[in-house]
C-alpha cells in the first residue's frame, strides 16, 4: 500500500487544488479513491477532501500531514471515473482540476453538513392545508427522501405549498400534474404501459438492438416519427437486463419534460434528473444514489455525462445536433456527445443519437459505419405543413418596406381572420453584415475558405475572418454583373414596427436576445403566446424550437438567407436546421399549416432542401463542400483565441504563435495535413474591452495532429495580460 494519498480540496479563495497527505496505518487497508476524508489544512483546521490517487514519493522538501479520518467509506466516484475526466482534460487541452471542478459538485467538499436534510413536516405546518396537500405530505413522509424532481414555472400552487411546508428547497414535486395526482403517479402499479410500436418503429428498434457497441448509432427520424417511443423500448430492455440508462436532452426544459415522461413509464423512484439549476443538496443526494446504484434512468443536460451513474447499459442523446451539447465557456470546452462516446466505450454499451436534422458529421459517420437508421414518416402520417418559397428578387420591390412580401401579408391576414396564430422568424445575429446581390442572390465569399466575407464599415473593406484576406467592395456582382449589391441587415425592432404598421389590430410581440436580459420575460411571452394572448410572435432562432402550439398555422421566415451567411463553415448546416425546425412549428394541431420562406437566393441548395424537408439532398451537397474545403468530418478544427486589452499586443502575440506553429509544422513536413489559418480578428472583435484574434487549425491527421498541437501549446507561456483560449472542435467561429 502506498504511503501518501493525493487529495482534492476546495478552499475558499484558493479554489480546487490537490495536496498529498500521509496515510495513517489504521487507514491503509480501507482507504480508496473517491472517499470523502478530513484533512488538516493550515488555519482552516480540518477540511473535507476527496481521495484521487496514491503515491510513495513526495516532491522534495514537503512534509506531509496525516489524514484525520475517513468521512464516507463508500467512495463517491471510482478510478474509472477519474480516468474519464483525465481523458476529457487531455482531449480538450485543459487542466485536470478544471474538469474535476466541472464534473464533481465540489460544494460537497465544503461544509456539507447542511446538505443532509430530510423531509420533516411538523403537524403545525400542516394545519391550514387542503386535503389534497395533506395527502401529498403523508406520501412524502412515507417515502422519505424521494428522487429529486423538478417543477415547472407555472406550478405556482406547488411552489406555494412547498414554501408553506418549509421543505427548504430539498424536495420538489415533479409538476402540477403530479401534484394533482400524486398517488397514482408515484405508485408502481399505475405506470403507463409502453406503446406497441408501429412497423417503422419496430424495424428501427430491432435494428438498433442487433448492433454491436463499437460505433455510435444514429436514428434520423422526422419530428413526431416516434423516436422517443423507440428509445423507451430500448430503455426497457436495458433496465430489464439489470443495467442503467443515461438520457441526454439539450436543454433543462426538455430534460424536465422527458423526466416526466420517463417517470410515468418507469416509476418515479427509478428516475432522476441532473442539470445546472438543481440545488447542491439535491445534487449531493442524487450523486450518492447514483453511486450506490439506486437509480436506473438518469435524464439530464450535457453536464449529466459527468454524473456518476453506475453500470451503464445504454446512452441516448436526443436532438443530438444541438449546439447546447458543447460547452463554449468556460473551460472545459467539452462536447457531451464526444464525452458520451468515451463513456460508452468505458462501459461497453451502445450510444444512440437521435435527431430530425442530424449533425453532418454524425450522419457521415453513422452512414459509413452502417449504423444509420431512418424514420421518414410521422407516427400517424400527419401531413407536414406546405412550404412556399417567395423569390424576393422578383417580389421584393412590391414588398412592404421592401421586407414583407404581398404573399406573406395575405397569408398573415387570412390566418388572423381565422383566429389562428403566426410566427415570424427573423433570422439574424445583429453583428454580421454580409454582402448580397439582390438581383441574383449571390453572396460575396472568400474564394479560399468558402465563408461569406464581412463588411467592415470603418476600414471600408470586405474581410475573410478565417484567412484574413481582404477585398474592396465590388462595383458589380461577380455572378450577374448587376450593381444591386447590398449589405444585409434589418434589425428585429424595425421589423416589429413594420408588422405593427401592417396589422394594426393584431397583438404583436417580439422575442430576441434583448429580451433575454430580462429574467423570465422570454418565458412569460411564450406562455402568453401559448395561451393565445399574442397573435403574431416575432423572433430570432430562439422561437424556432420546442414551441408546440396547435393554433399556429403560419410560419413566415422574413429572410431565409441570413443564417446562411454568417462567416462560419457550419452556417449552411445551421441554416438548414433552423428552417426545418421552424417549419415544424406550423400546423401541429388539427389544422393544416403553412410555411413561407422569403429569400433572394431561392435556388440555394439548403433553402431548396429545407422547403422539401429533404435532409438527404442537403447532406449530399454539404458533405461535398466539406470535403473540398477540408472541414469536418474531413478535418478536425481547433480554434485559438488570443485576447488582450491592447489591440496591438493581442495581434502581435497571435502572429507569434501562428508563426511558431507554422515553423514546427514545416520542420516536421506536415504542412499538407496540419493547416494553420490566420491570425485574423474574430468576427466579434471586441468583447468586454478585450480585443480578440483567432487562429484556426485544420487537422487532417487525427490523433497524431491532436498530440502535435497539444504538445506545441503546452510549451507556450503567455504574458499575464494576454489570454489564450483553446477550443477543440468549436461549434462556431464567430
Ligand atoms: P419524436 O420523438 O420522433 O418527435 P414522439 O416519440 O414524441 O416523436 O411521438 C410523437 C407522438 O406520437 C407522441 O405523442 C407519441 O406518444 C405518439 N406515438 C409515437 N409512437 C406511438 C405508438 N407506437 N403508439 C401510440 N402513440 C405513439
Ligand atoms: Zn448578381
Ligand atoms: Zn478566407
Amino acid at each position: 500500500m502506498s504511503k501518501f494519498a493525493l487529495v482534492l480540496v476546495n478552499i475558499k479563495g484558493l479554489g480546487v487544488k490537490t495536496f498529498s497527505y500521509l496515510i495513517p496505518d489504521n487507514m491503509k487497508d480501507i482507504i480508496k479513491v473517491g472517499q470523502l476524508v478530513l484533512v488538516p489544512f493550515g488555519r482552516q483546521g480540518l477540511v473535507k477532501a476527496f481521495v484521487v490517487g496514491f503515491s510513495d514519493y513526495l516532491p522534495e522538501n514537503i512534509k506531509a500531514k496525516k489524514i484525520n479520518r475517513i468521512v464516507e467509506e463508500n467512495p463517491l466516484f471510482s478510478l474509472d471515473y477519474l480516468k474519464l475526466l483525465e481523458w476529457v482534460a487531455n482531449y480538450y487541452m485543459c487542466d485536470f482540476v478544471t474538469v474535476i471542478n466541472t464534473a464533481i459538485p465540489l460544494k460537497l467538499t465544503e461544509q456539507n453538513s447542511k446538505l443532509e436534510k430530510s423531509v420533516s413536516v411538523t403537524e403545525k405546518t400542516t394545519e391550514n392545508l387542503t386535503k389534497r396537500q395533506k395527502e401529498i405530505i403523508n406520501l412524502l413522509k412515507e417515502k422519505g427522501k424521494c428522487n429529486l424532481v423538478d417543477f415547472e414555472r407555472e406550478a405556482k400552487t406547488t411552489r406555494a405549498t412547498i414554501k408553506k411546508l418549509e421543505l427548504g428547497g430539498y424536495l420538489k414535486l415533479l409538476d402540477v400534474e403530479i401534484f394533482r395526482n400524486p398517488l397514482e403517479i408515484f405508485s408502481k402499479e399505475n405506470l403507463e404501459p409502453l406503446f406497441e410500436l408501429n412497423h417503422e418503429q419496430q424495424k428501427v428498434y430491432e435494428g438498433v438492438r442487433k448492433k454491436d457497441n463499437k460505433f455510435p448509432i444514429l436514428i434520423h427520424g422526422v419530428t413526431a416519427s416516434g423516436k422517443t417511443e423507440v428509445y423507451f423500448k430500448l430503455i426497457k430492455d436495458t433496465i430489464d437486463s439489470g443495467k442503467n440508462v443515461l438520457f441526454l436532452a439539450p436543454e433543462i426544459a426538455l430534460a424536465s419534460q422527458l423526466t416526466k415522461r420517463l417517470a410515468k413509464k418507469f416509476g418515479i423512484n427509478d428516475v432522476a434528473i441532473w442539470h445546472s439549476s438543481i440545488s447542491d443538496g439535491e445534487r449531493y443526494d442524487v450523486w450518492q444514489k447514483l453511486y450506490k446504484n439506486e437509480i436506473k434512468i438518469l435524464a439530464g443536460v450535457r453536464s449529466a455525462v459527468f454524473a456518476p451513474l453506475q453500470n451503464i447499459g445504454l446512452i441516448i442523446i436526443d436532438e443530438e445536433h444541438e449546439n447546447a451539447y458543447k460547452q463554449t465557456n468556460p473551460s472545459p470546452r467539452y462536447d457531451a456527445r464526444v464525452v458520451a462516446r468515451k463513456l460508452a466505450e468505458f462501459h461497453n454499451c451502445k450510444l444512440v443519437l437521435g435527431s430530425a436534422t442530424p449533425d453532418i458529421q454524425t450522419y457521415y459517420r453513422a452512414l459509413n459505419s452502417g449504423n444509420l437508421f431512418e424514420m421518414l414518416h410521422r407516427f400517424n402520417n400527419a401531413p407536414v405543413a406546405k412550404t412556399t418559397i417567395i423569390n424576393m428578387q422578383q417580389y421584393g420591390k412590391a414588398a412592404y418596406r421592401g421586407i414583407i412580401s404581398k404573399q406573406l401579408q395575405i397569408a398573415t391576414e387570412e390566418t388572423l381572420e381565422k383566429g389562428q396564430q403566426v410566427i415570424l422568424l427573423i433570422n439574424r445575429r445583429g453583428f454580421s453584415t454580409y454582402t448580397q446581390c439582390q438581383a441574383c442572390g449571390e453572396v460575396i465569399e472568400c474564394e479560399h475558405c468558402s465563408v461569406p466575407m464581412i463588411w467592415h464599415s470603418v476600414d471600408r473593406v470586405l474581410k475573410c475572418h478565417y484567412c484574413g484576406r481582404e477585398k474592396s467592395f465590388p462595383s458589380e456582382c461577380p455572378n450577374c454583373g448587376s450593381d444591386a449589391l447590398h449589405n444585409s441587415g434589418t434589425g428585429t425592432q424595425k421589423i416589429e414596427l413594420f408588422v405593427k404598421e401592417l396589422f394594426k389590430t393584431a397583438r404583436v410581440a417580439r422575442i430576441d436576445s434583448d429580451i433575454l436580459n430580462k429574467k423570465n420575460a422570454h418565458i412569460e411571452l411564450l406562455n402568453k403566446f401559448q395561451k393565445g394572448e399574442i397573435d403574431i410572435l416575432i423572433g430570432t432562432q430562439m422561437i424556432a424550437k420546442g414551441l408546440d402550439n396547435p393554433n399556429v398555422t403560419l410560419v413566415g421566415v422574413i429572410s431565409a438567407d441570413e443564417s446562411f451567411n454568417l462567416p462560419d463553415f457550419r452556417a449552411s448546416e445551421r441554416g438548414f436546421q433552423l428552417l426545418t425546425q421552424v417549419a415544424g412549428r406550423s400546423g401541429r394541431g388539427k389544422y393544416l399549416g403553412k410555411v413561407i420562406f422569403q429569400t433572394y437566393n431561392p435556388d440555394f441548395y439548403a433553402i431548396d432542401s429545407a422547403q422539401r424537408q429533404d435532409f438527404k439532398t442537403f447532406y449530399d451537397t454539404e458533405i461535398a463542400a466539406r470535403e473540398e474545403f477540408d472541414y469536418p468530418p474531413f478535418a478536425q478544427v481547433f480554434r485559438l483565441i488570443l485576447s488582450c486589452e491592447n489591440v496591438f499586443r493581442a495581434e502581435k502575440s497571435a502572429m507569434e504563435i501562428a508563426m511558431r506553429l507554422n515553423e514546427m509544422i514545416d520542420k516536421f513536413g506536415i504542412s499538407e495535413r496540419l493547416i494553420v489559418l490566420g491570425p485574423t480578428p474574430c468576427v466579434l472583435e471586441k468583447i468586454r474591452n478585450q480585443y480578440r484574434f483567432q487562429i484556426i487549425i485544420k487537422n487532417k491527421m487525427d490523433e497524431r495532429g491532436h498530440q502535435f498541437i497539444s504538445s506545441f501549446l503546452s510549451k507556450i507561456t503567455m504574458p499575464k495580460d494576454i489570454k489564450l483560449i483553446v477550443d477543440v472542435e468549436p461549434t462556431d467561429i464567430l
